[in-house]
């Protein structure tokens, strides 16, 4: 029977999933900690279904850093995802955060098959149609599972964060508008994010709304305050609260991270 599960990491509520059917599992984004790669394992393994498949959504370190410890499995992802592994991106996030987190990951982090993203693949024991989402990273992708009701959409409409944008807020922007039209449209019955508890159609279409509103506000700060100079438009970005707290580590950083990426997008270098 076709099912799947949600196992949560201790860092950052980060989301691994295990789609099981017909005896084998893909696991996505499997795990953060070496024992939670190894969870995934043995939680595939007690299914029945042991992990054929390692699907990745975006390339940062804590969504790609169990693919080494399956070396049997299939490592899945999009095109724009396997280019950050190609050119080296992704490796040196890997690095960074094992010194930063006094981790070690077993194995190699590798791509063996590349999806083209937009169209519809199998993956697996399973058939799902792939969506490009644009602004948190430049390699994020969206899956749907539609035999599981389910829509993957990696470090967007979070919970448990608000917009980390490390791409562009115009690019983020583009990207909630069209998932909140699908949400409208067409829902599915659940939404995985990559942070955070699963959600309903309704759940997250609100949160999607909030991020959006916020990205609006915050377009609009920046850009009104930017005739009284740089400093000026970053302390009014600056002063846009986000929709949700997000970790305490992250929640100053990321809140900069935002501000510094609108004033780029309007500001003349
Ligand atoms: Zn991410």
């Amino acid at each position: 029977m076709a099912q799947f599960l949600r196992l949560e990491s201790s860092l950052w509520q980060t989301t691994t999933l295990l789609l099981s059917d017909g005896g084998e599992s893909v696991a996505v984004d499997p795990g953060v900690t070496p024992e939670e790669i190894e969870n995934v394992r043995r939680r595939a393994e007690e299914l029945g279904a042991p992990v054929r498949t390692v699907l990745a959504t975006h390339s940062h370190f804590d969504h790609v850093c169990g693919i080494g410890a399956f070396p049997e499995a299939q490592a899945v992802m999009g095109e724009s995802t396997a280019a950050r592994l190609s050119d080296g991106s992704a490796a040196r996030g890997l690095a960074e955060a094992a010194a930063e987190l006094d981790l070690q990951w077993a194995g190699e982090l590798r791509c063996d098959r590349a999806l083209a993203v937009g169209r519809a693949h199998r993956i697996g024991p399973f058939g799902a149609e792939t969506l490009a989402l644009a602004g948190h990273s430049t390699c994020g992708v969206g899956f749907r599972f539609r035999s599981l009701g389910l829509l993957v959409l990696g470090d967007h409409v979070s919970a448990a964060e608000f917009p980390f944008v490390y791409e562009s807020t115009a690019a983020y922007r583009s990207t909630l508008a069209g998932l909140i039209d699908l949400l409208r449209n067409d829902p599915p019955e659940t939404v995985a994010s990559g942070h955070g508890p699963l959600l309903d159609a309704a759940q997250a279409l609100a949160i999607a709304e909030a991020d959006l509103d916020y990205l609006h506000r915050l377009r609009a700060a920046v850009a009104e305050a930017l005739p009284g100079g740089r400093d000026a438009a970053f302390a009014a970005g600056l002063a846009v609260e986000p929709p949700r707290p997000a970790w305490p580590e992250f929640h100053d950083e990321s809140q900069r991270g935002n501000v510094e990426a609108q004033l780029a997008e309007l500001r003349e270098a």
